[in-house]
């Protein structure tokens, strides 16, 4: 048997995650966020899967060609829009669409030569304070955008900082901001991610842009509500490869940084931070075999965790081992690991095998 890791994605549970979306945003057109693979979960497959998706959003172009030479055919968005101005070539060869977010860019629109108007996205920058223009320059950009001639549609969007936070006033202003800066111009509107989708309905506009509860799992701080149900897409497992029975006093794993307090029965996983498993998941972090919890015990390795298998005596070498997903929601795992279920997922590694399942 090879290296047993896997990363089982369920494809159509994220049709399923995609279809609440609709059903929450029943007004508005779904750009799926695929960036960064898919949130670790294989773009192309991905994409294929969500047929029904109005619009694809990427935060490169190498992703977007990687869309299109899969044979994507729905609009595909540049999220952080051209990084210099040649890229403006490929953005026109395979039918992109870009975001539109500092005066840089709109000088490289500016200065292409497109043999073809395109769809700009332009952005605003209501409180986030990362991307987008200054509210009151955004109906002169758009104007000039316009009448550049480069433009066959521009769509008016921006980003919430704090939409996971119900009880954060911020999203209340950013709301605001960008009802007042777009109050009187034409186009399409776009501002919800995850979590405004399901926390802010007022936030919804033309055009939603869901990436996490797409892949399940929860974008807010608090608990889901029974409408609210997304299942996860990822399990990522693995198998117990190793027991071992050490006395009370022994320690386990590299820097001696868990130290048993009784007989202990050690098992030993074949997952690590190689595999995109958090290397500062703590002594506690919950695995699960064969439906029951065990405690990571020990500093995680590149290649190895261990488990504290002393109250499941049941558990045998070959067990498989769930990470997360099924059973397991990869929020819990990365809360405790210091991180979030974005990072977690974007982070499984290229050696673990992607299996599918339709
Ligand atoms: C990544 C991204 C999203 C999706 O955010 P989620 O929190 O994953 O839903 C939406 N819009 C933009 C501009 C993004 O960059």
């Amino acid at each position: 048997m090879s290296r047993p890791v896997e990363a089982i994605v369920n494809l159509a549970n994220i049709r399923s995650n995609f279809a609440l979306v609709g059903k929450l945003a029943a007004n508005s057109r779904i750009m799926a966020v695929v960036k960064a693979n898919a949130y670790g979960h294989g773009a192309v497959p991905v994409a294929t899967a969500l047929a029904a998706a109005d619009a694809f959003g990427v935060a490169s172009l190498a992703e977007a060609v990687e869309l299109r030479e899969a044979g994507i055919t729905q609009p595909v968005v540049l999220l952080g829009g051209v990084f210099d101005r040649d890229e403006m070539h490929d953005v026109v060869r395979y039918g992109l669409q870009i975001v539109v977010h500092s005066g840089e860019q709109f000088g490289h629109l500016l200065a292409a030569e497109l043999r073809a108007q395109i769809v700009v996205w332009l952005k605003i920058d209501t409180g986030m304070h990362r991307l987008g223009f200054e509210a009151q320059d955004f109906a002169e950009i758009r104007r000039m955008l316009e009448i550049s001639g480069k433009v066959k549609e521009v769509v008016l969007m921006s980003h919430f900082a704090c939409a996971d936070d119900v009880d954060n006033a911020t999203t209340g202003h950013q709301l605001a901001v960008f009802e007042t800066a777009v109050a009187s111009l034409p186009g399409e509107k776009s501002l919800a991610n995850s979590a405004a989708v399901l926390a802010y309905p007022q936030s919804h506009y033309d055009w939603v842009r869901p990436g996490i509860m797409l892949y399940g799992a929860n974008p807010m701080l608090r608990p889901l509500q029974a409408h609210e149900m997304l299942v996860p897409a990822m399990t990522l497992r693995s198998r117990l490869v190793a027991i071992h029975n050490i006395a009370a006093g022994e320690s386990v794993g590299y820097g001696e940084q868990w130290r048993a307090q009784r007989p202990s029965r050690i098992g030993t996983v074949a997952i690590g931070y190689g595999d995109g498993y958090p290397r500062h998941a703590s002594n506690g972090t919950p695995v699960l075999i064969g439906g029951q919890r065990v405690a990571l015990v020990g500093r995680v390795s590149m290649d190895f965790i261990t488990v504290d298998l002393t109250d499941l005596p049941s558990a045998a070498s070959g067990d498989e081992v769930i990470l997360w997903g099924d059973g397991l929601p990869v929020e819990e795992v990365a809360r405790v690991a210091g991180s979030i279920s974005y990072q977690l997922l974007t982070g499984v590694q290229k050696r673990v095998r992607r299996c599918y399942l339709f």
